[in-house]
């Protein structure tokens, strides 16, 4: 082998890029990777719904011995117990050796998604067609919507406060539902229109149905059809629509992209694609050093707020249940607390690159994304983790031979976001967001790659064990 000039020396030891996560990885680990990503797309086809998702990730908590949560309980190194939030959102807690009062390790990850919401007052019946109006949650480019599959998903509190699931569109022998568009023969006039003003948000009115009920007399005989439909298998009533949350989501199940199966296609990566490692970390886990708190929140693509999103008590609450169970003073703990804010980030796309600055965002394939900051316009509205924790948690990825890379979400001034990250700083306690890059974010389908998802739960684990 030759010797290395001065400058390979000078670059192998003192710079800085991203690695390819699969020049890095073994064949086994690899292999690792793609075994993991299965019981991912399983979680990503069962929790399509932050409800879907609770109901689905407490099965799986008690399957790996947890118990519910109880007020004024004292609990011992090794227990495991998992709190629900009116069913939207999840904190599952293992106890560790170590007083509560050295800090606990948190991951918080989201469960909700953008999606189509019905509104209060949905169903109406227009020129032989019946539609369902929808109001979108979160942050979607509307153009995307039309002419997808869907799939109806919620909840229905009836007039005697019934509570019934609705899922309807993701069996093959369901039907599903279809929001039209313009045909490109007629789009003369809506060919000058911006992708933001092509398809109103007014207009994302799916279609349900378009046969009447038999009958001469009354009018509007296709809604009537329709609610004759939702009596029949549901037993609801139109003003049962005022008391629920029903949903539009994009039908069918996640499926490997490209010859070499290496990217995962799904709706609802952002951020179940954080939700499920923090998860499988959580219930690998025995008895920790620290305790170990991984909550799965509602909300966040709406901004957090609401009681079951992280921009309120539930989680605050939590910990001071935890903190009064061993007698120690909460602040004390909180101050000694550390979080994974666990989030999506953006993922180089080279068909945009335009709007990315490549040195410094994610790209595929490189691993787990460490987020420093997110936020627009100067950083505003994001909690900027300090060198310090950044130090921490880089060494702690370093030490335990976890790919990972730095990412910032797009240009400056190119757009911005925000995470759950500055609502657990205001608890005083560090956090930084760390996530999957992912491509298309907030699409009906999204694509991350198995090893950025592998990488993703090692980080997870390598925190919660260490
Ligand atoms: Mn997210
Ligand atoms: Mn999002």
């Amino acid at each position: 082998m030759s010797e290395k000039t001065y400058g390979e020396q000078i670059k192998e030891e003192l710079s800085y890029s991203n690695k390819s996560a699969a020049e890095i990885m073994t064949a086994e680990q690899i292999e690792e990777a793609f075994d993991f990503s299965e019981g991912y797309m399983i979680y990503l086809d069962n929790a399509k719904t932050e409800r879907e998702a609770v109901k689905f990730s407490v099965l799986k908590a008690i399957d790996a011995g947890f118990e519910r949560f109880e007020y004024d309980r004292e609990y011992k190194p090794g227990d495991k117990v998992y709190y629900i939030n009116r069913n939207k959102s999840l904190i599952l807690a293992v106890i560790g050796k170590k007083s509560v009062e050295n800090g606990v390790k948190i991951c918080a990850a989201h469960i909700d998604s953008p999606r189509l919401d019905l509104k209060p007052n949905p169903l109406y019946e227009d020129n032989g067609f019946a539609f369902f109006k929808t109001h979108y949650y979160g942050g979607i480019r509307k153009y995307q919507w039309p002419t997808i599959p869907l799939a109806l998903h919620g909840t229905v509190i009836t007039e005697d406060n019934t509570s019934v699931d609705v899922r309807i569109g993701e069996d093959e022998s369901d039907p599903v539902f279809y929001i039209t568009d313009l045909l490109p023969h007629l789009d003369s006039s809506a060919a000058s229109k911006t992708l933001a003003s092509g398809i109103p948000g007014e207009s994302l009115n799916a279609l349900m149905g378009t046969l009447p009920i038999d009958d001469k007399k009354v009018s509007e005989k296709i809604k009537l059809s329709v609610l004759k439909y939702l009596s029949d298998r549901y037993g609801m009533k139109e003003e049962d629509f005022l008391s629920s949350e029903l949903c539009f989501v994009p039908a069918g199940k996640a499926r490997d992209i490209g010859f070499d199966r290496s990217l995962i296609f799904s709706y609802g990566h952002d951020d179940r694609v954080c939700a499920y490692p923090a998860l499988e970390a959580t219930l690998a886990l025995d008895v920790p050093e620290y305790t170990c708190v991984t909550v799965l929140t509602d909300k966040e693509e709406i901004g957090s707020s609401g009681n079951t999103g992280l921009n309120t008590n539930y989680l605050y609450d939590f910990l001071c249940e935890i903190a009064s169970a061993q007698k120690v003073n909460v602040r004390k703990m909180l101050a000694n607390s550390s979080c994974l804010s666990a989030d999506v980030n953006a993922c180089f796309d080279p068909k945009f690159a335009e709007c990315y600055e490549k040195r410094n965002s994610a790209l595929i394939n490189c691993g787990v994304v460490i987020t420093k900051y997110t936020g627009s316009r100067g950083k505003s509205g994001t909690s900027d983790a300090s060198a310090e924790f950044m130090g921490k948690v880089r060494k702690l990825l370093n030490d335990n031979n976890v790919v990972w890379q730095a990412g910032e979400l797009g240009k400056v001034d190119q757009g911005g976001g925000g995470t759950v990250a500055q609502y657990v700083a205001k608890l005083n306690i560090d956090v930084v967001d760390v996530g999957v890059p992912v491509l298309s974010m907030h699409a009906p389908y999204e694509a991350v790659s198995k090893l950025d998802v592998y990488n993703t739960f090692k980080a997870f684990e390598a925190f919660y064990k260490n």
